[in-house]
């Protein structure tokens, strides 16, 4: 069995990054994307990870073809290494690397159907979180509160403004228009996200990228999630207020298809 030692810094600081990444078909959606994004998180907190992209891709690879599941989900987890406890980076250390390959449980197309409920809750998280740090507890705290809530997930409010979910990127429609709040240092740069974003704009929907108040948000048409296990899931209530006619709207419904046409062509 592979372990970590209790002086790992993930472990002691959470001084690490991650990823996670879907199969498709048996074949992993987007990895190297995924896996730029993790030597991105990587740098920003400068962590000097020797194993090269390719060489990630690869075990990747092999780690899908040696698990045989229907679908797996990929965590790689990247830590500065183990060293004596101290805040200070250690001069003699070697990044811990794990990746962990189990099945896939796909989100119920019930719950697509008929949409999820949100909630909102204030952002206490750091200021860095397009890093895909390891320090999760914000958004461990915030899902929590979502789920006590009855609701599927939780939205991080900041300065008034709504950025993304504790596991989730945040769109909403006005009327014909797709807005996304923007990418910089309040929410991750999602994968997904991309990836709904430019199917849209191939299907002719206006995509804008803007920050989007709560109180605009009540106001929404639609809103939707996207993640890499949530895929585009329609949200029908926020707070308690229904959120358009209370079920997925059709610019949703139509982008949710289109991102299932993208992944079986
Ligand atoms: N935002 C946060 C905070 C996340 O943790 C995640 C996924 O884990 C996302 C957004 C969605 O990112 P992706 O589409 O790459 O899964």
């Amino acid at each position: 069995m592979a372990t970590v030692s209790v002086e790992d810094r993930g472990f002691q600081f959470g001084d690490g990054v991650y990823e996670l990444i879907r199969t498709y078909n048996g074949t992993a959606f987007h990895l190297q994307e995924h896996i730029r994004r993790l030597y991105k998180s990587l740098k920003q907190i400068q962590i000097p990870l020797t194993t090269t992209p390719d060489q990630l891709e690869r075990i990747v690879q092999s780690g899908i073809k040696r698990s045989q599941y229907a679908e797996t989900k990929i965590y790689i987890q990247v830590t500065r290494g183990a060293a004596p406890r101290l805040h200070s980076f250690p001069k003699w250390v070697f990044p811990t690397l794990v990746m962990t390959f189990r099945e896939l449980d796909k989100i119920s197309p019930k719950t697509v159907q008929k949409g999820v409920a949100i909630i909102s809750v204030d952002d206490i998280r750091w200021g860095w979180c397009n890093v895909k740090s390891l320090n999760l507890l914000p958004n461990l705290l915030a899902r929590e509160q979502a789920i006590r809530s009855n609701a599927f997930e939780a939205i991080f409010v900041r300065d008034r403004f709504a950025w993304e979910g504790a596991g989730s990127n945040l769109f909403a429609v006005f009327g014909k228009k797709v807005v996304t709040p923007p990418v910089g240092h309040y929410l991750l740069s999602g994968i997904t996200r991309e990836v709904v974003i430019k199917i849209g704009k191939q299907i002719g929907l206006k995509m804008s990228e803007a920050k989007i108040s709560l109180d605009a948000l009540y106001q929404a048409d639609e809103i939707f999630l996207t993640g890499t296990t949530v895929e585009v899931i329609p949200v029908i209530r926020l707070n308690q207020k229904t959120i358009g006619a209370g079920k997925p709207g059709a610019i949703t419904s139509l982008l949710y298809k289109s991102l299932q046409n993208e992944i079986s062509s």
